[in-house]
């Protein structure tokens, strides 16, 4: 997607050649015209898919979210991070191992705002191992539902979050996908 690849080459810092700062624009600071745009992005490439809801993880996750949502005229629907995993049989859950702080974080979804039957749209701001993205499957499998697919507004193709998710079966729509950082540049596939 040309607007956002123009967006990180104006704004986006590589960090150690691993890692992409996009804070000015999508994690921190949010640009509201570009939200817009990656949520008419993802629900074109969805519109024939019958997506009953989406589903994110907060933070990050929920701006785009919200966006797809609106374009597709749907309910969006965030894990939330809790800090300890005591039982709790009204939410379904799962632990989820964050790549960029270095630790496993406890998610729930209340069970009433996730049902059997549903078509689930599950979005995120990176893939990089696969692990946000597997927890969100793992809720909406709990509840019976079906993961209508997958969309990433920006995949590390060099890490193996995507080849990881599609053996599993899941479709992965990404709009950027970036080959490699090299001296502070972003290399596209
Ligand atoms: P995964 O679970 O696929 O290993 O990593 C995805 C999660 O880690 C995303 O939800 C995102 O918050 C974070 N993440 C992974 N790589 C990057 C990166 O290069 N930049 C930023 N800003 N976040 C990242």
């Amino acid at each position: 997607m040309q607007v956002l690849k123009d967006k990180i080459e104006a704004e986006g810092v590589v960090i150690q050649n691993s890692l992409l700062k996009v804070d000015s624009f999508l994690n921190h600071q949010l640009d509201p015209e570009l939200m817009v745009k990656l949520g008419e992005e993802f629900a074109h490439r969805f519109k024939d898919n019958k997506v009953t809801k989406v589903l994110t993880i907060e933070s990050s996750g929920i701006a785009v979210a919200i966006m797809v949502g609106l374009a597709l005229k749907v309910p969006v629907v965030f894990e939330r991070k809790k800090k300890s995993a005591v039982c709790n049989d009204d939410v379904y859950s799962t632990t989820v191992y964050s790549f960029t702080k270095n630790e496993s974080n406890y998610v729930t979804v209340a069970k009433e705002l996730l049902t059997a039957g549903e078509n689930v749209m599950i979005i995120d701001d990176f893939l990089a191992n696969g692990e946000a993205a597997l927890g969100l499957t793992h809720i909406v499998e709990q509840a019976g539902a079906h993961v209508a697919g997958i969309g990433i507004v920006i995949e590390k193709s060099f890490q193996p979050g995507a080849e990881k998710l599609q053996k599993a079966g899941y479709r992965v729509e990404s709009l950027v996908r970036i080959k490699s950082f090299s001296n502070g540049q972003v290399n596209y596939v």
